[in-house]
């Protein structure tokens, strides 16, 4: 089993909090980070659940067409709050990472990935079959930055497509893919957001069980109360009606478990969240 998780945050950017909770939020702006997962485990080290802004971003983005993703998603990151720089404060540097898993393929999730020169990726080939039939312009539109992947991308992928195990720990209708074939790390399919989004479900982790869930839900409000976000955000999710029904399956997971307390459900982007994670944040 794993032996901890540290949640780092890489970078982040504001919006407006109505935007992704129309019911409890207001029209103030809040703090989007972009949280990344230190996993550690006891056989294959150190692993990376997602990737978050990093020094290339700035780079990428200078040019046209990148630079119109950095004009509707003003970022903040420097060396030092990058992933890479986070890690340095932690005693670790990028060769310490063996693997980095990649929810899905926007800026905010891959922008790190060429600070790693070691590390195995792990993504959705389907994902990233499906964005690179796309030219430039309508891959920057997906939020794609395809310059942020390193070059040897592809070959250092390993591609996770299918999901054979039945995760009965969840609930019914729950299935993942074994990563490590230890039953310590499942990757789940949680559909919408992007066309294969996956999230990772981590168990019995010092006595919690964490199901870091990516984007498939926004803050925690949106998947404790079951409130998706205003109809303006269907313009960037790959399909509306998958994402709620994502949306509305962590809803349903999360009433039936939160009583005993055990499993842990934790968004990307929810600060608030992470700030109560507070003894694992640096
Ligand atoms: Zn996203």
């Amino acid at each position: 089993m794993v032996r901890s998780i540290t949640f780092l945050e890489a970078g982040y950017t504001e919006q407006f909090e109505k935007i992704v909770n129309p019911v409890t939020g207001k029209w103030r702006k809040i703090r989007f980070p972009s949280t990344v997962a230190l996993i550690e485990h006891p056989r294959e080290g150190y692993l990376l659940f997602d990737a978050g802004y990093s020094g290339r971003f700035q780079d990428v983005t200078r040019r046209f067409p990148e630079r119109l993703y950095a004009w509707v998603t003003p970022v903040t990151v420097s060396p030092e709050t990058s992933a890479v720089g986070r890690l340095k404060g932690l005693g670790l540097s990028e060769t310490d990472i063996t693997r980095v898993v990649l929810s899905h393929f926007h800026a905010d999730h891959i922008g790190g990935t060429a600070d790693f020169s070691r590390a195995q990726f792990v993504a959705s080939r389907r994902e990233y079959d499906w964005l690179n039939a796309f030219g430039t312009v309508s891959q920057v539109k997906h939020g794609f930055l395809k310059a942020l992947l390193p070059e040897a991308f592809e070959s250092r992928a390993r591609w996770i497509d299918e999901f054979p195990a039945e995760l009965t720990s969840l609930g019914q209708g729950w299935r993942g893919a074994d990563l490590l074939g230890d039953g310590s790390v499942f990757l789940v399919p949680l559909p919408g957001h992007t066309i294969g989004q996956m999230g990772l479900y981590v168990p019995s982790v010092g006595g919690v069980d964490y199901f870091l869930v990516a984007d498939a839900a926004w803050l925690t409000p949106s998947f404790r109360e079951g409130i998706a976000p205003m109809r303006v955000t269907d313009l960037i999710f790959h399909d509306s009606s998958v994402y709620r029904d994502t949306l509305t399956r962590l809803h349903r997971l999360d009433c039936e478990t939160r009583s005993k307390g055990r499993l842990r459900i934790l968004t990307c982007h929810c600060d608030e969240a992470m700030q109560k994670e507070r003894s694992h944040v640096v």
